[in-house]
């Protein structure tokens, strides 16, 4: 062999040598980095379908919470029709309608009362506050048909429109008395003093967050449309014509009148006002679920 020939043979030795340490070289670098990055791309591509896959079941689902809120609106607004159908129907079976509203009570005038309204088998509503007798009377208005509902514990203003929570508890506290004795939970409310009242204005915005909390709670509240001004120091002849004057004057089909049945006066001139009310042609019915809300504008 001549030099030549051996030159030839170790560059061909070396050339396959490089050679082999490119294959397994690109080998390693296909094995090591392009599989896994083929791999991450078919996983995203498998995400992708996925998502697409959540986006149209997130779609159709709004579609349907769109459409149950369509039907719900329908539904509340057939439950409003229905709802003014009976009580236009209430009003025409019924005519004129007096609700008879008794604030703060009971009170050693309470029985007379009750006496009278039965006589003339008038249902009223009792809107009390807490006493000792309160378990006990509240036992015999709903025996006799009445409608109890709530006022305040401690009727004292300064404390509980303090805070809604202030308020709440005194709430509570009266609801609980009734609850213990008759079992029964009252869901109408009367606020002391009236939605309108300005007895609280040291509690900026007060009456307008209490009031839509209770509404929120699942209570009613009631105010009046006829003041018997029993609690402004009138005499038995002037809250009768404090009442029956304004059901004279006023052609409305519900009347909500306040009175006290803490009151001497007001228990003495129940009997005309009720006599008079019926020769006018009125009915008396106690606060239901079907009362139309009688609100004051609130000023607080
Ligand atoms: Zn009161």
């Amino acid at each position: 062999m001549n030099n030549q020939k051996i030159v030839k043979i170790i560059i061909s030795v070396l050339s396959l040598i490089v050679l082999v340490y490119m294959i397994v070289t690109i080998r390693g670098i296909y094995l090591n980095k392009i599989i896994p990055i083929k791999e991450k791309i078919s996983y995203y591509e498998k995400l992708q379908i996925k998502n697409k896959i959540l986006e149209k079941s997130i779609k159709e689902e709004k579609e349907r919470s769109k459409n149950i809120d369509k039907i719900y609106d329908e539904n509340e607004l057939k439950k409003e029709e229905l709802e003014k159908v009976i009580y236009e129907h209430e009003s025409k079976i019924n005519g004129k309608v007096i609700y008879l509203t008794f604030d703060d009570g009971p009170s050693i005038y309470t029985d007379e009362i009750l006496n009278i309204l039965d006589k003339y088998n008038v249902k009223a509503t009792f809107f009390v506050v807490c006493s000792k007798n309160l378990g006990d009377y509240a036992k015999k208005y709903i025996e006799k048909g009445h409608t109890i509902a709530l006022h305040t514990c401690s009727h004292k203003y300064k404390e509980i429109y303090s805070s809604e929570e202030a308020y709440f508890n005194d709430l509570n506290s009266v609801s609980k008395i009734i609850e213990d004795s008759t079992g029964f939970k009252s869901k109408y409310v009367r606020f002391p003093g009236g939605s309108s009242n300005t007895v609280s204005k040291f509690n900026k915005g007060i009456m307008t967050r209490l009031s839509n909390e209770l509404t929120k709670n699942g209570y009613k509240y009631f105010d009046w449309n006829i003041d018997s001004n029993d609690a402004g120091g009138s005499n038995s002849e002037q809250i009768y014509s404090n009442v029956i004057g304004a059901l004279e004057n006023n052609n409305r089909n519900v009347s909500m009148v306040l009175m006290h049945d803490t009151k001497v006066y007001t228990k003495d001139s129940l009997e005309n006002i009720i006599k008079k009310a019926i020769e006018l042609g009125y009915t008396f019915s106690n606060i239901n679920d079907y009362t139309p809300l009688v609100h004051h504008r609130i000023n607080n």
